[in-house]
């Protein structure tokens, strides 16, 4: 029952610190420093590895998954492929690409067509 508790206690201390980790990666790419970015990145990586804490979706599309660079302008290229409905993410240091499927959106209540203007 500690044990378990303290597990949690873990994880709650390794989100905060991934979370962190993250904040400083977002600054630092911002300042132009990549590297820095990409090391805080490597570190969250590791201790959510370590803790078997699975990273958000958020967080996970903003660095490259073989890489772990930090994703910014200059370190991604996106392009859409309309045919297959999905997001090309090409990481511009090492060349991995990763899809990401997007649907249509939603269609909403059906209005009716206005009337053509009447000739008379
Ligand atoms: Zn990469």
């Amino acid at each position: 029952m500690a044990y378990a508790r303290e597990r949690l206690e873990q994880r709650d201390i390794a989100t905060e610190r991934v979370l962190l980790l993250f904040g400083q990666a977002e600054r630092l790419a911002a300042d132009g420093d990549a590297e820095g970015a990409t090391k805080r990145v490597r570190q969250a990586r590791d201790i959510s590895l370590r803790c078997n804490l699975r990273l958000p979706k958020m967080l996970k599309l903003r660095f490259c998954r073989r890489c772990q660079t930090y994703f910014t302008a200059k370190t991604l290229q996106c392009r859409l492929d309309p045919l297959e409905r999905r997001l090309k993410r090409t990481c511009l240091s090492c060349g991995h690409s990763a899809y990401q499927p997007y649907s249509k959106p939603e269609k909403g209540p059906r209005r009716p067509r206005p009337s053509p203007p009447r000739r008379t």
